[in-house]
């Protein structure tokens, strides 16, 4: 985590990744601008990294430039006329490539389409670095996206927050204030599934199912599915290190909302762990284990009931079930544990009524917003 004057950041884009962008764009630029001698045109003060990378990669004859857009008051009807400060010699009839550190609205991209029109130039691309199609509301085409992003606010890589930030090798983005995160637990047929769909909507939380995760990676063939799949495969258990990587990247690529309900995840103290340290990477933590109580008795009944209907194999045997039941209680009691010490556990009577148990648990987070 960064801060610069009252705010805090939180890692977002490495340094890797931007590289992706750079040499994507710098690839395309070659392809189109073989032999055209291009003009690029750094727009200060963000771009000024971005371009240099990218002119570094150009392999054939060009001309640098770095521009600012600046505005005064027009005297006459116009209002704001906008002018490239900087630019010491005629664009007219040349081939340019503007190099943007982020494009938001569109704003400035307009400007500066009106800009390079009125100086003739022959044709002109954009190349940005950051791309937020949400927040884009113009029609203009922007040429080389080196990456898209959500509508966070970020920093780094060029880019300020009130004139600091641009020397962070890495991008950060806007630390959501306070976050709400729940460990959620609950034996086989506490109703947990049911209960977390009803709390991520009230809360505006993030449902971070383990599971899930898992299977999106796979499916999706990600750096980090094909590595589990390979352990997998090899009817090994998935190394601690991939499961953790993979949930950091769930929580880095969610925007917005008040925070994460982790289920099925941690299941160890070194995931517990890993967990305090990836949230306070965030620059948050870990609010509260929430853990739904049921008498093994009734549990037993749940499931055997839901077996009747759900064909699920391993509700159908009542050794089966109460097998499940022990592996939990099992499996948890280490990290009830390590939840209690830090006066973070939460036991929720979770028997009654869907909505009695989430007026319960309502009751025990409203405590932690
Ligand atoms: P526009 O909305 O005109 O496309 O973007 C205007 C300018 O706003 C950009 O050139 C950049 O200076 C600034 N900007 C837009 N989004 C961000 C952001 O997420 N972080 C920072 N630091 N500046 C931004
Ligand atoms: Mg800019």
């Amino acid at each position: 985590m960064v801060q610069l004057h009252d705010l805090k950041f939180t890692p977002f884009i490495s340094e890797a990744e931007i590289n992706i962008g750079i040499e994507k764009v710098a690839a395309q630029i070659n392809a189109d601008f073989e032999n055209k001698t291009p003009v690029f045109l750094g727009v200060l003060n963000g771009a000024f990294l971005f371009a240099a990378e990218v002119i570094k990669r150009f392999k054939g004859d060009c001309e640098v430039n770095f521009v600012k857009l600046s505005s005064y008051e027009g005297t006459g009807t116009t209002g704001n006329v906008e002018f490239l400060m900087g630019l010491t010699s005629s664009l007219k009839g040349r081939n340019v490539v503007v190099i943007e550190d982020i494009v938001d609205t569109g704003n400035t991209l307009e400007s500066l389409d009106r800009i390079l029109k009125s100086e003739e130039v022959n044709l002109y691309k954009i190349a940005t670095l950051f791309y937020k199609p949400a927040s884009y509301k113009k029609s203009l085409p922007i040429d080389y996206v080196g990456m898209e992003i959500p509508n966070d606010f970020i920093v780094g890589y060029g880019l300020d927050y009130d004139g600091l930030g641009r020397n962070l090798t890495q991008v950060y983005k806007l630390k959501n204030s306070k976050m709400t995160n729940i460990v959620l637990f609950g034996p086989p047929g506490a109703g947990k599934g049911t209960q977390a769909a009803v709390l991520k909507d009230h809360y505006n939380l993030k449902h971070i199912s383990t599971g899930d995760v898992f299977r999106y990676n796979i499916k999706n063939e990600t750096e980090l599915g094909k590595l589990a799949k390979a352990y997998m495969d090899k009817g090994q258990l998935v190394p601690d290190s991939i499961t953790i990587d993979m949930l950091k990247a769930e929580v880095r690529q969610s925007n917005g909302g008040n925070g994460f309900i982790f289920d099925g995840f941690p299941r160890t103290v070194a995931q517990a762990e890993a967990l305090e340290e990836f949230l306070q990477e965030e620059g948050t933590q870990v609010s509260a284990m929430i853990a739904l109580e049921v008498d093994d008795e009734i549990l037993v009944e749940r499931l055997l009931e839901r077996g009747k209907t759900s064909g699920r194999p391993d509700d159908a045997n009542e050794l089966v079930i109460r097998k499940r039941i022990k592996v939990y209680y099992e499996e948890t009691a280490i990290l009830k544990q390590f939840y209690l010490k830090q006066d973070k556990y939460f036991g929720i009577n979770g028997v009654g009524s869907i909505q009695e148990i989430t007026a319960r648990l309502k009751e025990a987070i409203d405590q932690l917003v």
